[in-house]
């Protein structure tokens, strides 16, 4: 919507700047094609004769102003709305009166606002006398003209009464003769009215251009460059068809003004195509498209380059053609393109639509379809102004599409990393959780294992114990006696010490176990070993049962005299012991045999007990309750 208000607004402001047309008060008289024009101080300062003045069209281009002026036959009136004769070879004559109703000499400017002429005379009659002359055309240097001026200003001076004007055109491009009779006064401030408007219309294009340059050179997209060469392109072409160009910029190359309207017209042809094929990206969208719009573009490009060369009756003529079918074509595919969903056409679109009416209004009244006037001849400059700014409009749009396509991607692509993190977050989380919970099991079996390891090793323990202890008395068994016995025999021998060996046998056990019982004789084996078990205390001393009621002891640092009096002191006990069996006292005694060596490398645990039983053996045989000793040999 706000483009159409902008669109709007550009074309009310052109036509505001744009000068109004003055009436044009023809007092033809009786002779359409000598029509004559009265004039005075105080009338209108600006008389439109273009379509009133009688006309001579000269095939053979040979008549001269003689010539012309005695073929009364062949002059005409002008049938047409608008004195505009299309792309012509011939040349033009042109003839009207201006009659001074003042009694004094009355300056007037004669304007022909159509800069691209070739060859403008013009000739001043008062009765038969020629009072002036001008012979202008754009093959002229500019400074040669009598009135500085992009239009050819030619100021005459009406005498008094009828004043006669020839006027012979020819052109190499179109003939147009829109001729305009001013007051110098309001001439001036007319022309500075249009210089405005024009200089409105070029302000805005260069704007444009040096705006886009910028957005060019920060964004880098071809687009603006096409765009950038099209409007400076059309900008000069306009500036040349208006004759600016030549008043201002090349006033004294003549050569180069003859043909830089063609040169121009082709360059923005080649760089519509471009711009139209990279803006709609036809290549992806369209084969037959892109080919087309190519080869628009090279024939421009060719065009361009033979304006140079060829004569710009034909270069302009092919301008003029080439110039609606590729405006057409860039319209189309844009609808095209708009139509198959591209939406950054859309404006376009809508800057083509104002370009092709405009371009279509001044090529129609170049080929004298359509009457010149303020409209015709503006068109194109609204139209341009339009397109331009729309289709900047149409780019920066494209950048902002693009711009929230890609925020669009980014998004996305955040939204797709942010759940990946997420997901990376829950995985870590769940990874540490199986972990942990692994390092529970862990921890737990472990714990269970070490449980099982206390166990089995309490058990080994007890299992030692067991199997070294003896049942009945709770004292070390003969397999504990081997064992220890044999570490204190080593130890002995390295430290050089005594080991004694204390072999005890109960006296007529079998008696007991007959008399009182089994149980009986249980209980005082138990006795026994609780008598011996704190005497046998100190550390190296081992205490064992050996046998049936045989006990054994091993005495470390302990001497044969030292043993002898211990085993003396176990028979005295043995024989104060009193064992409480089922009311009854028993009482036994016990035999002791002794042996006490300093151990010798090669005396072994076995020779020493069996020397300690031959000494048990001795107090069995000399009447038992004794100690007897033996030593070793
Ligand atoms: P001596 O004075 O010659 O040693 O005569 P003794 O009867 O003590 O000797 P003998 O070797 O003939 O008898 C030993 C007896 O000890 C035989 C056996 O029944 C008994 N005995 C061996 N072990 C145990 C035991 O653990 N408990 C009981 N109640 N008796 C046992
Ligand atoms: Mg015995
Ligand atoms: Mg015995």
């Amino acid at each position: 919507m706000r483009v159409y208000c902008l669109a709007l607004l550009l074309y009310a402001l052109v036509l505001a700047f744009t000068p109004s047309v003055g009436a044009a008060t023809s007092s033809s008289t009786n002779k359409p094609n000598f029509p004559a024009f009265e004039l005075s101080q105080d009338g209108p300062g600006r008389l439109e004769i273009g379509s009133y003045m009688g006309v001579l069209v000269d095939i053979s281009r040979a008549i001269g102003l003689e010539q012309a002026r005695a073929q009364t036959q062949a002059w005409q009136p002008i049938t047409r709305q608008s004195p505009n004769f299309g792309f012509t070879q011939d040349s033009y004559w042109f003839r009207f009166q201006l009659v001074n109703r003042d009694t004094k000499a009355l300056t007037r400017f004669i304007e022909l606002p159509i800069p691209f002429l070739d060859d403008v005379r013009l000739y001043h009659f008062v009765g038969n006398a020629l009072v002036d002359q001008y012979s202008l055309g754009d093959e002229q240097p500019f400074a040669q003209r009598a009135v500085r001026h992009r239009n050819f200003i030619m100021p005459v001076q009406l005498a008094p009464g009828n004043n006669e004007i020839y006027l012979r055109l020819a052109s190499a491009g179109t003939i147009e003769a829109p001729l305009r009779i001013w007051d110098p006064v309001k001439f001036y401030a007319a022309s500075n009215d249009e210089n405005l408007a024009q200089g409105a219309v070029i302000g805005i294009l260069l704007i444009m251009v040096v705006y886009n340059l910028f957005v060019w050179m920060s964004t880098r997209d071809i687009n603006y460059l096409y765009y950038i060469c099209f409007v400076a392109s059309y900008m000069m072409f306009h500036l040349t068809l208006t004759g600016y160009s030549f008043a201002y910029v090349w006033p004294e190359a003549v050569r180069w003004n003859s043909f830089a309207i063609s040169t121009f017209a082709a360059s923005s042809a080649v760089f519509t195509c471009l711009f139209t094929d990279s803006f709609l990206k036809l290549r992806s969208f369209s084969r037959p498209a892109f080919c087309l719009v190519r080869a628009m573009m090279v024939c421009s490009a060719a065009l361009f380059a033979l304006s140079f060369v060829l004569p710009y009756s034909w270069t302009i003529r092919i301008a003029a053609a080439i110039t609606l079918p590729i405006t057409i074509t860039a319209l189309f595919l844009g609808y095209w393109r708009w139509w198959q969903g591209a939406r950054f056409a859309r404006f376009y679109c809508l800057a083509w639509t104002a370009i092709l009416i405009g371009i279509a209004v001044l090529n129609a009244s170049k080929f004298g379809w359509v009457p010149t006037n303020v409209w015709t001849e503006n068109a194109s400059q609204i139209g341009i102004v339009m397109l331009v700014v729309l289709l900047s409009f149409t780019l920066a749009d494209r950048i902002n599409n693009d711009r929230t396509l890609r925020l669009n991607a980014q998004a996305v692509a955040l939204g797709h990393a942010r759940k990946a993190r997420s997901s990376q977050a829950a995985l870590i989380q769940a990874n540490e959780q199986a972990n942990r919970e692994l390092e529970q099991r862990v921890l737990s079996r472990t714990n269970d294992l070490n449980a099982a390891m206390a166990q089995l090793s309490q058990a080994n323990a007890r299992l030692q114990m067991l199997s070294t202890t003896d049942g009945l008395t709770q004292i070390g068994n003969r397999a504990f006696f081997d064992g220890a016995a044999l570490t204190e025999l080593r130890r002995a021998e390295r430290q050089r010490a005594a080991v004694s060996i204390i072999l005890m046998d109960i006296d007529h056990f079998k008696r007991i176990n007959d008399t009182f019982g089994h149980p009986a004789g249980d209980a005082c084996l138990r006795a026994l070993a609780d008598m011996l078990r704190p005497r046998i205390d100190r550390a190296g001393d081992i205490l064992a049962r050996y046998g049936g009621e045989e006990f054994i002891i091993a005495l470390t640092g302990v001497d044969l005299d030292g043993s002898v009096a211990l085993a003396e002191e176990l028979r005295k006990a043995t024989d104060r012991l009193r064992v409480e069996f089922e009311g009854k006292p028993l009482r036994f005694t016990a035999s002791f045999g002794v042996v006490s060596v300093v151990p010798q490398t090669a005396l072994s645990l076995e020779d020493l007990v069996s020397a300690a039983d031959r000494a048990l053996y001795d107090a069995k045989r000399n009447g038992r309750n004794c100690v007897r000793h033996s030593t070793i040999t």
